[in-house]
């Protein structure tokens, strides 16, 4: 049986709810319990798999192939729990799944309405595998009063009147402003942002306070009284310097205890914590420091590639080094010259992406990598970059491109060294796709095994034959080319099992050059940096008493 515990935000967004709620994951781990976190957004997208990274931020894949909301992400940071597709859910999916059921007649002919139909499906949601975990955390996107949360917000109250009592608590998540002219924290938005979540019958048991300054004791005294909160409950929440220093700073003020208490659990288990504090020790007191350029596209907002600032923080941790990254817009390169943007680096990341803007840019970073022997990692469209690269400067293929490109303008322009691939096995299944299939969850996504080439770098990287990795793609490198190009240099070190599909290149000559289709950096944790991370960070360490 499972313990819920819903969070909510309230005041302002952009609070750290997916933050905050993971790390208590991370610590009722830490007190030896099984937690698994859920996210339930109110938008009506079906999932975020078609909202634009400038705007909503990366796209979080599982294993199980779900496009889901970059909260997930840190769920697995901080618990190393992999998520599931049912653990994220829209009010997309929602009424997508509510009207099909009426398409199909399963409300044998009864008129459909919010409460109970919409909200039914959420608490259908809520319930998924319940009995595996001690703790179930449901984070509600958006804040209270928003219009589309509604629903959510009715569905969990009604959840916890149908559980029995103790079984579920509510945790809210507010903004306590400072005046600078008065040089006041003030409490009211809070106030206002509890008294609406009660008008729709929520009453919170913890509440948690973000603030830029300490909280005195007296005002602590004022939101308790005013929010109808124990004041023990009254948490604090301030800014860190690093993310994962979270799970001490919230165990500190008493996160987890008043968790525990509300769910009136006692004596609990006492916490052991020495992963975070190892991990905070290393953040805290590294031995080193290196540079590392990311050549993207959505270099403007921060969150567009959230899962890789946070590997190469882990791959940092792992060898006891800060990592100063630098986004660096690709198209800048399209029409200077990249060596005078590139030098001074001690490796170079080129993520995934989509569309033809800034491939150009994108090249010249993995060939000013190639030939100046600085350690190079390619996701995805950034491995495609390295391999069309190689086509076109190593193997004298001129006019090598990929398929995405064409399809863009409509008419062929290049030779197709990466096409879009119609048809592929997913376990005993063959999946086949059209070229206009809808752009929703039409790709290559989730979980898929490669086999690595014995003796190769990364065989020695993994330290295993057969590995696992998440995807999310349209486009493969054409298996076709690979003898030519191997000829020239480039070595496929890793085939899907059937040895059609190439998943990963490197370049033998060259201290420390990978390639891979698929998104490593989804799989790494602050505590268990993704091999690929940890032996990039070291190939940039090393690079760094070179120069
Ligand atoms: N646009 C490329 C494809 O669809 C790469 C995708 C990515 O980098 N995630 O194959």
């Amino acid at each position: 049986m499972a313990r819920f515990v819903f969070i909510t935000g309230g005041v302002v967004s952009s609070l750290g709810k997916g933050l905050t709620s993971a790390a208590l994951g991370a610590l009722l781990q830490a007190r030896g319990y099984s937690v698994r976190l859920r996210k339930l957004d109110p938008y009506l997208n079906v999932d975020p798999g078609t909202m634009s990274p400038f705007e909503h931020g990366e796209v979080f894949v599982t294993d199980d192939g779900a496009e889901t909301d970059l909260d997930l992400g840190h769920y697995e940071r901080f618990t190393g729990v992999a998520a599931r597709k049912t653990d994220s859910i829209s009010s997309g999916r929602v009424y997508q799944n509510v009207l099909d059921k009426e398409r199909r007649g399963d409300y044998l002919g009864k008129t459909i309405q919010v409460i109970p139909h919409v909200t039914n499906e959420i608490k259908d949601f809520i319930r998924i595998d319940e009995d595996d975990v001690d703790f179930m955390l449901c984070e509600i996107g958006g804040t209270v009063g928003d219009i589309e949360a509604l629903p959510f917000f009715e569905a969990i109250r009604q959840f916890s009147q149908d559980k029995p009592r103790g079984e579920c608590i509510f945790m809210h998540l507010t903004l306590i402003p400072y005046l600078a002219a008065s040089g006041e924290l003030k409490t009211k938005p809070t106030q206002h942002s509890v008294k609406e979540l009660r008008a729709i019958g929520i009453a919170p048991d913890v509440l948690v306070c973000r603030a830029e300054h300490p909280i005195p004791e007296g005002e602590r005294d004022k939101i308790a009284l005013f929010c109808n909160v124990r004041k023990e409950a009254v948490i604090p929440a301030y800014d860190l310097a690093s993310i994962y220093e979270a799970p001490l700073a919230f165990h500190g003020v008493g996160l987890d205890q008043a968790v525990l208490d509300a769910f009136q659990i006692a004596p609990a288990p006492r916490p052991d914590l020495r992963v975070w504090r190892d991990v905070f020790d290393r953040i805290e007191n590294p031995e080193g420091e290196v540079r590392v350029a990311v050549v993207g596209k959505y270099t403007q907002l921060d969150d567009a590639y959230k899962s890789i600032r946070e590997a190469l923080t882990h791959g940092g941790i792992a060898n006891r080094v800060k990592v100063r990254a630098e986004w660096l817009d690709a198209e800048v390169f399209a029409t200077s010259d990249a060596a005078s943007k590139l030098d001074g680096y001690h490796a170079i990341l080129v993520p995934g992406g989509f569309g033809e803007r800034g491939t150009e840019g994108k090249m010249k970073a993995a060939q000013f990598a190639r030939e100046r022997k600085i350690p190079y990692l390619g996701i995805c469209l950034g491995m495609q970059m390295a391999v069309i690269e190689a086509a076109r400067n190593l193997c004298g293929i001129n006019n090598a491109g990929s398929e995405e490109f064409d399809t863009e303008k409509g008419e062929k322009r290049f030779d197709h060294i990466v096409y879009h691939m119609k048809e592929w096995t997913e376990g005993n299944r063959t999946i086949k796709r059209t070229a206009d299939d809808d752009k929703g969850g039409t790709m290559r996504l989730g979980a898929y095994d490669a086999t690595l080439k014995a003796g190769s770098q990364v065989e020695e990287i993994y330290g295993t034959p057969t590995i696992s990795e998440r995807h999310r793609h349209r486009y493969e490198v054409d298996i076709s080319y690979k003898q030519q190009l191997e000829q020239c240099g480039l070595t496929f070190s890793g085939l899907s099992p059937d040895g059609k599909l190439p998943e990963i290149v490197e370049i033998d000559d060259h201290p420390w050059f990978i390639g891979v289709q698929f998104h490593p950096e989804l799989k790494s944790k602050p505590f268990d940096a993704h091999p690929l991370f940890e032996g990039f960070v070291k190939a940039a360490v090393a690079q760094s008493r070179l120069v």
